[in-house]
């Protein structure tokens, strides 16, 4: 990773810790024998302005591999647990990095009562709730939850439901990728029915039109632009305006792997390449960040 000028920070003025950036958006995909490069990044992360990452690790508890990997997307290389039970490696990652990573939970293959199984999860050490909304017809192209698990649209309806309750009640950040486009209605309905959560639907939203609604409507609401950096760099002008005009809810994101974090900073530069206000850059990878993560921010 080559140095940057940060965007963003008074450099010298406030502590690094207070002013720091946070992208709210990587996934662990990482075993342990990757723990030294992983260290290594984090310390080059931390160099150029970094305070924190978000990291999601999965739990597998029940399905084999073959069943597994049907909802996750193909082009995903995975240099962790080859049955995607990555939390306890992710944890031990997050201790090692000694705060740099913020380790979230991602539920798509939780089992059993919500409740229990979260509150043991945080006993271990999770920070925050990553969901995803994947019923058979869906926007990453993967075999939907219901028809995995065998369970009905209602059913799955109903977890998705007590993994939202759970993070409003517990004061957790939810990190919660779902398809505008398709299901706007739902995640209205969900929104309504907690109106507290404090939920990320990154990748805006996936499309920005139907997801704008949302945005006005629930000014508490985050999105961030993970996996977008294509889009960002071919259609800048678009983009600045629509992170202007909502520079109180996006948060810096990228969608990199913990084996791989050297793209988080291709983010930076890519944001930088906008042409954003000063003001509105330190919003999206500091204020914005902190604010979604609140307590869970060590
Ligand atoms: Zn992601």
């Amino acid at each position: 990773m080559k140095l940057l000028t940060l965007p963003g920070v008074e450099q010298g003025s406030a502590p690094a810790q207070a002013a720091g950036f946070i992208d709210v958006h990587l996934h662990c995909f990482t075993g342990s024998a990757w723990a030294q490069q992983v260290l290594e990044q984090s310390a080059e992360l931390r160099r150029q302005g970094f305070s924190h990452v978000v990291a999601i690790g999965m739990v597998n508890t029940r399905l084999s591999y073959d069943e597994v990997r049907t909802l996750i997307p193909g082009w995903v290389e995975n240099r962790g647990n080859p049955q995607y039970h990555e939390l306890d490696e992710l944890l031990e990652h997050a201790r090692r990095s000694e705060g740099f990573i913020i380790p979230l939970v991602d539920t798509r293959y939780l089992w059993g009562d919500v409740a229990s199984t979260l509150s043991g999860y945080l006993e271990q050490g999770v920070r925050g709730i990553k969901g995803i909304w994947l019923t058979d017809n869906n926007d990453i192209g993967v075999k939907g939850v219901p028809e995995t698990f065998g369970i009905t649209s209602e059913e799955y309806r109903r977890r998705e439901w007590e993994i939202f309750s759970y993070a409003q009640e517990n004061d957790l950040p939810l990190l919660y990728h779902m398809d505008a486009r398709e299901h706007a209605d739902t995640m209205a309905a969900m929104m309504q029915d907690f109106p507290r959560v404090r939920v990320n639907f990154p990748h805006f939203g996936i499309g920005r039109k139907p997801f704008s609604k949302i945005l006005d409507d629930h000014p508490g609401v985050y999105t961030d632009m993970a996996n977008l950096i294509s889009h960002l760099r071919k259609n800048p002008e678009s983009y600045r305006d629509f992170i202007i005009h909502y520079q109180d809810q996006v948060c810096l994101g990228s969608d990199a792997f913990l084996y791989d974090m050297g793209s988080i900073v291709q983010y930076l530069e890519a944001l930088r390449g906008l042409g954003l206000p000063e003001e509105v850059l330190h919003k999206v990878c500091s204020v914005n960040p902190r604010a979604f993560l609140g307590k869970a921010l060590p």
